[in-house]
């Protein structure tokens, strides 16, 4: 069934796509068609599958359109990130970014896209502009499928055109994923099936700052991906200040969901961990996060703090930074510092969507 109001293309599933060509009196093959263009060729009008007559592309155009987005805005950074405020029907706009792997290498060896899964967000860690203006709204399956497309077409201009232009996949972008479930799934669903984008489960990503009972929901699921926790403290004390959302779990809640989420799914799991100078980035924060994930088999990703206008955090200093990875590293715990890249154009998510609902337009590059 459509997952949308509106049925789409990347609204539908392969079977229904195929029962809904037929109900308009057309052949079942014609799906498979029109997906091998939008999701191997990233095409999102009928214009461009000239292997379909004019007359069928004029009458689809009306009764079944590709893409339920419009074309984005496209804010270009010097590092080759690039990032898209896509528009949605109802004009919301929502952020997706490329992130070409390694920086500099043509053609990139990992091309990556961040998506969105909601327009806003419910949570509102005190460092993320995303959560700063609430929830908007949940995007539809087709809405968070759509930002890979895009993504991937912009990857495909760039570099001559290239066979399978999004490599890995991360629901990192604005919005709690597990708020959202369904409709990730059903992304997930279009990105990776042999008729879909056909990206493998162990290069997509989803992001969550621990919602009860959705990390093992999806761990139950035959789609369940890679899985990174938004952890950001050693302890509750300083995650409630972090963190400051009534349903937010526990450190130790959040540590034993992706213990589980490992065990069950065998996918790899990591701890997110901003760190926010004078808060959680000391010496003494790192022992206690070592001493807690000691013997989990959990990664940690350290992130330096990104600037968000109007926040009064501050970013922790370089030797704070390299001090937090040795002692979790000698600790025996792989913690690696994820430099944030394209913060020239508002690259840490929600900001440059916050420019736009502010009417401050996107960011000069
Ligand atoms: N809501 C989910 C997924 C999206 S947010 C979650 O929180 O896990 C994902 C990540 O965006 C956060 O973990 C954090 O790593 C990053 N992020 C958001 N704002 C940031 C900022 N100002 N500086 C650095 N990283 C930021
Ligand atoms: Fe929401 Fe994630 Fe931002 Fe927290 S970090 S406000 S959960 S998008």
């Amino acid at each position: 069934m459509p997952l949308h109001s509106t049925a789409t293309v990347t609204s539908h599933d392969r079977d229904s796509l195929r029962a809904a060509l037929v109900a308009m009196g057309e052949k079942a093959f014609r799906a498979d068609q029109i997906l091998r263009h939008v999701y191997r060729r990233c095409a999102v009008s009928y214009d461009e599958m000239t292997d379909i007559g004019v007359a069928l592309r004029e009458k689809l155009k009306v009764e079944l359109p590709v893409m339920s987005t419009a074309a984005p805005e496209e804010n270009k950074s010097n590092d080759g990130t690039a990032k898209l405020l896509v528009p949605c029907a109802d004009g919301q706009p929502v952020e997706c970014v490329m992130i070409p792997e390694p920086p500099g290498k043509t053609p990139p060896e990992r091309r990556t896209v961040c998506v969105s899964t909601q327009a806003g967000c419910p949570v509102g860690c005190v460092f993320c502009a995303s959560g700063l203006a609430g929830l908007a709204r949940n995007l539809s399956g087709a809405e968070i499928t759509e930002q890979a497309i895009w993504v991937g077409r912009l990857v495909r201009k760039r570099y001559n055109d290239m066979d399978h232009p999004i490599s890995n996949v991360v629901f990192m972008g604005m919005g709690e994923p597990f708020y959202n479930l369904d409709r990730v799934i059903a992304a997930l669903e279009r990105l990776n099936a042999e008729w879909g984008m056909g990206i493998g489960l162990n290069r997509m990503t989803v992001s969550t700052v621990g919602v009860e009972g959705g990390v093992m929901k999806l761990a139950e699921h035959p789609l369940a991906p890679n899985l990174a926790i938004s952890l950001h403290a050693p302890n509750d004390e300083i995650r409630a200040r972090v963190v400051p959302f009534a349903k937010a779990l526990s450190v130790a809640e959040v540590i034993q969901e992706g213990v589980k989420y490992q065990q069950r799914t065998r996918r790899d799991v990591t701890c997110e961990y901003v760190m926010l100078g004078g808060i959680n980035s000391g010496s003494d924060h790192a022992r206690e996060l070592a001493r807690r994930l000691s013997g989990k088999s959990l990664k940690v990703n350290l992130i330096p703090y990104n600037e968000v206008e109007g926040l009064v955090y501050k970013a922790p200093s370089a030797k704070e930074v390299t001090e937090f990875s040795q002692i979790l590293e000698t600790a025996g715990i792989p913690a690696p510092v994820r430099r944030s890249r394209g913060d020239r154009i508002a690259a840490a998510c929600g900001q440059l969507r916050l420019r736009k609902l502010e009417g401050a337009g996107p960011a000069k590059v």
